[in-house]
């Protein structure tokens, strides 16, 4: 039996909690930390992270592969009754296609003022007429831990790229000592 069928009535930080390990399986894969799961009825039918790099896809975003992973699982590109767990604020393109995907709810944990979608620098997924779908947004859901996945990731990449250019140096300073 899949662990999926073990899931039943569970809270909004259950469920962030499985996107944060998809967040994990991206940050291992040096993919920057975000994931998604998809949830109906209680039951888990789609999880994602983001692999952007993985795939060389600039749309290969945590929510577009979580979304294309529960349309298939559904037999529907209509989420009706669906909740989409992601860790970090949608972007535009995955705010557009939450609306065109029609899933009832949107959960996330780190609010993006710059370039989220969801409310923090605009909001596509409040009935904006030519959209024609409402999400209902709760934000904030395990947010620190969220946070916490993605500021390790960049601490890490900043000192892994100040080692190689430290490794630069020497090397180019071994050159003119060799000359
Ligand atoms: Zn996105």
């Amino acid at each position: 039996m899949s662990e999926n069928f073990l899931i039943e009535g569970k809270s909004d930080e259950f469920y962030m909690e499985l996107a944060l390990r998809e967040a994990v399986k991206a940050a291992n894969a040096g993919e920057v930390p975000i994931g998604a799961v998809i949830v109906k009825d209680d039951r888990v039918i789609a999880r994602s992270w983001n692999q952007v790099e993985t795939l060389k896809d600039a749309t290969a975003h945590a929510e577009m592969l979580a979304l294309t992973s529960a349309m298939s699982s559904v037999g529907d590109w209509r989420l009706e009754g669906c909740t989409v767990f992601v860790t970090k604020e949608p972007c535009p393109m995955c705010a557009g296609a939450l609306v065109h995907c029609r899933p009832d709810r949107v959960v996330f944990g780190i609010p993006d003022p710059k370039g989220g979608a969801a409310g923090g620098w605009i909001n596509l997924l409040d009935s904006n007429p030519p959209l024609n779908h409402k999400c209902e947004v709760t934000s904030e859901v395990l947010k620190d831990e969220c946070l916490a996945i993605l500021q390790s990731f960049f601490r890490e990449a900043r000192a892994k790229k100040k080692a190689e250019k430290d490794a630069k140096k020497q090397d180019s300073s071994n050159e003119v000592e060799d000359s």
